[in-house]
Order: C-alpha cells, then sequence, then structure tokens
C-alpha cells in the first residue's frame, strides 16, 4: 500500500479512535470491568480474611478457656486429693468406727490440723455415723439429723456411689457467694461410715484464676459466678446483662444442652463464641471475641488498594490487547475499503470521491479559521496525442510520474492533491496565500516541462471564504482559470 493510502488509513484509525460515543463506550465498559474486579476482588478478599480471622480466633478463645479450665480442674483436684489423703488415713477411719476412741480421736485433730493450711476453703467439716456431731474446723457445731433439710447433703454422700461429690450452693451467711463444697466419704470395711468436706468459696477459687476480660464463668442459672471483674460476680450478674439477651440467651441454649466436660465452638451475631462445661461441677466458661474487620482492613487498606491497582491495570493491558486483537482485521477490511474506495488505482493518489470530502472540510475550515485557501486546477497537454503517439500504457506511466512529481512539489501535511479525473489534477493547498499557490504551481509545471514528457496547465485560486460564499463557484473558478491558461498557449499558470 502506498504510504499515501497510509497516512489516510491512520487518519481514519484517529477519527475512530477519537470517537467520542466509542470512547466513552469504551471508558464506561472499562470502568464497569474495574468496578466489578475491584468490588469482586475486595468481597473475595474481605470474605476470606473475616473467615482465616475466625478460625484464628476460635483457636485463640479455646486455648484461653482450656487454660482456664484446666487451672480450675486443678484447683479442684487438689481439693479433692487432700481430702482422699484425710478420708483414707487409719488414724481417721478409727476415729470415725469409734468416736469414743480418744486417741484415734487426738491423732485425727492433728491430721485435720496439719491438712487445713493446704485447702483453700480453710474450712473443713466432718461428721461420722456413730454420734452424727458436725465439726467445722474442730469445732463442734451442731447433732445432724436424717429429718433436717439442711442435713440432707451429708445422707446422700454417705449414699452415693462415686466419691467425690461436689456441690455448688449459696453460702447461707453471705447470700451473694456461692460456695463449693467437696464431700469425700470415709470407708471402712467397704461401708461409709462418715464424709470429710472441704467448703470454698467459688468467689475466692474463681478470683485465683485470674480470668482474661472475655472469659465469664456461669451456673445453670445462666448467673455469673466468675469474671475478670470481681464486681461482676459480687453483683451476681446475669449473663444476659453482660453480653446482651440475645446473645446470652443463645449462649445458655447452646450450653446447656451440652454434655459434661465438652466444648463447642460458635458464630453468633458475628462474634465468636466458645463455650465448655464442667466435668464435676456444673458449672460452663464462655469465652466471646469478635474480629474487628473495619480495623483490620484499615490496616491494610494501603495494600489492598496497590493490589487493586495492580489488577485494574492489568485488566486494562489485557483489555486493550484484547480490543486491539478484536479491531486488527477489522482495521485490515478498512485499510483495503480505504484504498480501494477513496484512491485512485492507477496513481494510489485521492480521488474524486475523496476529494469531494476533503474539499469540503478544508472549505468549512477555512471559514471557521479565516485564512486563506488556495486551490491548484491542473490538465496535461495534449495528452490525447501524448496517448496516440505512445500508447495507452506509456500514456498511464505518465500519469504516475506526474503523481511523483506532485509528491516532490507539494509539501505540507494539510495540503492535499487528488486525481480529478483522466488527465486532470487539483491541489488543495490550506492556509495559503496566492503568491504561494502560484509558486507551488509554477514548480509543478516547471519540473513537467523538465521530464520532458508533457506539459501541464494550471489554473490558480486562492480565497478566505466566508460564510456566504459558495465553494462550487471558488472550484469552478479555478476551472475557469486552466482554461485561460489553455487558451493562452498552454504550459501556464493562471490566477
Ligand atoms: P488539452 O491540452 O486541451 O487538454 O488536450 P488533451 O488532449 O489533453 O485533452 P482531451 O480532453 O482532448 O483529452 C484527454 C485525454 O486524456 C483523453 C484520454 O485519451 C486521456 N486519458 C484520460 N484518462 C486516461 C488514463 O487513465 N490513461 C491514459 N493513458 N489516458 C487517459
Ligand atoms: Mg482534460
Ligand atoms: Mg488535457
Amino acid at each position: 500500500m502506498s504510504n499515501y493510502a497510509n497516512n489516510v488509513a491512520n487518519d481514519f484509525d484517529r477519527r475512530i479512535l477519537f470517537n467520542m460515543p466509542l470512547r466513552k463506550a469504551i471508558a464506561l465498559f472499562s470502568a464497569l470491568l474495574f468496578a466489578i474486579v475491584a468490588l469482586g476482588s475486595s468481597a473475595a478478599y474481605y470474605f476470606s480474611m473475616q473467615k482465616i480471622l475466625n478460625e484464628n480466633l476460635e483457636q485463640e478463645l479455646k486455648q484461653t478457656l482450656n487454660t482456664s479450665h484446666l487451672l480450675l480442674k486443678a484447683e479442684l483436684d487438689k481439693e479433692i486429693l487432700l481430702l482422699k489423703a484425710l478420708s483414707e488415713n487409719p488414724n481417721i477411719s478409727n476415729y470415725f468406727s469409734d468416736p469414743s476412741n480418744e486417741r484415734a480421736k487426738e491423732e485425727s485433730f492433728a491430721l485435720f490440723d496439719s491438712h487445713k493450711k493446704y485447702f483453700d476453703s480453710k474450712i473443713l467439716n466432718w461428721i461420722n455415723i456413730n454420734d452424727f456431731n458436725l465439726y467445722v474446723n474442730g469445732q463442734f457445731m451442731e447433732k445432724y439429723s436424717a429429718g433436717n433439710p439442711k442435713h440432707a447433703w451429708f445422707f446422700e454422700v454417705l449414699e452415693s456411689k462415686k466419691p467425690p461429690m461436689i456441690q455448688v450452693d449459696f453460702d447461707y451467711l453471705n447470700r451473694h457467694i456461692y460456695d463449693l463444697y467437696v464431700n469425700y466419704p470415709v470407708y471402712a470395711d467397704e461401708k461409709t461410715i462418715g464424709v470429710i468436706s472441704s467448703r470454698i468459696s467459688l468467689f475466692e477459687f474463681v478470683n485465683k484464676l485470674r480470668l482474661p476480660e472475655n472469659v465469664f464463668i456461669f451456673d445453670e442459672h445462666g448467673i455469673v459466678i466468675g469474671a475478670a471483674d470481681e464486681n461482676i460476680v459480687k453483683e451476681k450478674k446475669r449473663l444476659k446483662e453482660l453480653l446482651g439477651d440475645l446473645r446470652g440467651e443463645e449462649v445458655m441454649k447452646r450450653a446447656f444442652k451440652m454434655n459434661k466436660n465438652s466444648s463447642i465452638a460458635f458464630n453468633f451475631d458475628n462474634s465468636q463464641y466458645v463455650v465448655n462445661s464442667g466435668e464435676k461441677v456444673n458449672l460452663f466458661f464462655v469465652a466471646k471475641d469478635k474480629v474487628n474487620m473495619a480495623k483490620i482492613l484499615e490496616e491494610r487498606a494501603t495494600m489492598v488498594f496497590f493490589a487493586l491497582l495492580f489488577i485494574m491495570l492489568l485488566v486494562f493491558f489485557i483489555f486493550n490487547k484484547l480490543i486491539s486483537h478484536i479491531l486488527k482485521p477489522i482495521n485490515k477490511q478498512m485499510l483495503s475499503y480505504i484504498e480501494s474506495s477513496l484512491l485512485d488505482e492507477l496513481t494510489k493518489l485521492p480521488n474524486r470521491r475523496f476529494f469531494n470530502m476533503r474539499i469540503e472540510d478544508e472549505w468549512n475550515r477555512a471559514v471557521r479559521g479565516k485564512y486563506p485557501l488556495s486551490f491548484l486546477m491542473m490538465d496535461l497537454d495534449k495528452f490525447k496525442n501524448y496517448n496516440d503517439k505512445h500508447g495507452h500504457l506509456e500514456g498511464d506511466r505518465l500519469l504516475r510520474d506526474v503523481a511523483r512529481i506532485f509528491s516532490y512539489c507539494v509539501n505540507r501535511t494539510s495540503d492535499f492533491t487528488a486525481r480529478f479525473g483522466g488527465e486532470e489534477f487539483c491541489v488543495i493547498l490550506p492556509n495559503t496565500s496566492i503568491d504561494g499557490a502560484k509558486k507551488i504551481a509554477e514548480n509543478i509545471r516547471i519540473s513537467m516541462e523538465r521530464a520532458g514528457k508533457a506539459t501541464i496547465s494550471i489554473g490558480v485560486v486562492c480565497k478566505t471564504p466566508g460564510l456566504e460564499d459558495n465553494m462550487q463557484s471558488f472550484i469552478d473558478l479555478a476551472d475557469q482559470k486552466l482554461y485561460d491558461a489553455k487558451n493562452t498557449g498552454r504550459n501556464k499558470v493562471c490566477g
């Protein structure tokens, strides 16, 4: 394809590229695509992040809870072991079997005394089935009887098969404090002959665990008996008051359905919960925390932003590649269309149709820009004779040579040369004075003359067109000038 055709094609490319509706459509499509990619990846990031963080949090909460739970267990086991050691001591079983055995009694009291300092409770009770005397820290308190409901626990322990029996009860003296009783039977010849019981204030006991802020211990009524803040326990707050009605309800609903000594984890109302149930006591541990996505996103916003920017650039890159790939055959088609419909087959110069388009554009531009528009109308002299003499093929060759001469003489990119028809050519010279136009015309004439095959006659016109002027008259005038050149001897420039 000729250079000229290429230039024309590029010009068309630009027109298409800068075509506003198309650009708008592409911009809109890109923006939409970006929005979808940005939203999609943000959502994916958000949800995967949330999932990972929730899983981490669940593990963290489980560990926190297990630590507290194990501590409680260890403390309880220590009490139980102490009671076991006492109950299995032969002196104590001797004394329980026969309270009148003064020696056994003395040694038992000494034992109780020495063990007492190891207990957390510091309160140690014992009763045997021979005299039913309740001793509290070695002091006789009262005689136990089967009919008294307050004494029922003792008879229950006597009958229980599996020591130890652990109970959580109110402290009847200080009603706001829960007490934990660990009751251990004393045996002689496989028969229960009494009970040793340690009484621990649950409040003090739990206090020793140093619970984290997000962990609470509650009982089967939903009353909090362990928290980092001891006032919560003192005020006998309910779990619902601390977590909110709905959340408290949910935690209790799940906790009360659990097996003993088990653990569950669940997510409710955007918070993560882990609940453990006690093994020996009817107590529940709950740990609660929340993944603060806003804070995490804020911390990682820059990272997300750059990631998105990268994705966006990638999408644009791929998109552009795709578009140019799609446009390639269209461009090719367009180029061949331009060549076939707008360029002259023989000389590869713009044809009459292209000229008609262009002259109108240039005319309007000159009207707007108020600058002079020059125009050359040219016709080969006696070309018929040339043809007759050298043949049509040689005539064609001459026409191609003329086109080459034009390309030397007409230089500005805004200038436009066309084959007007047959052996007639024209040049549009935007923003060119009559003198400049005449110079170019003279140049063409001389170049033709020097080439020595044929001469050319040229009509030159120049006008700074206004809205009232007629373009066709302007062209006709150039034609008129050409005739003048012909009529005054040919090989002339008339203007
Ligand atoms: P004048 O100086 O008055 O212009 O004389 P002329 O012979 O050039 O003018 P005329 O209009 O009588 O003849 C034009 C000739 O140009 C007719 C035709 O043989 C020739 N011609 C037109 N188009 C072509 C073409 O594409 N190839 C060739 N070889 N000749 C062409
Ligand atoms: Mg002619
Ligand atoms: Mg002619």
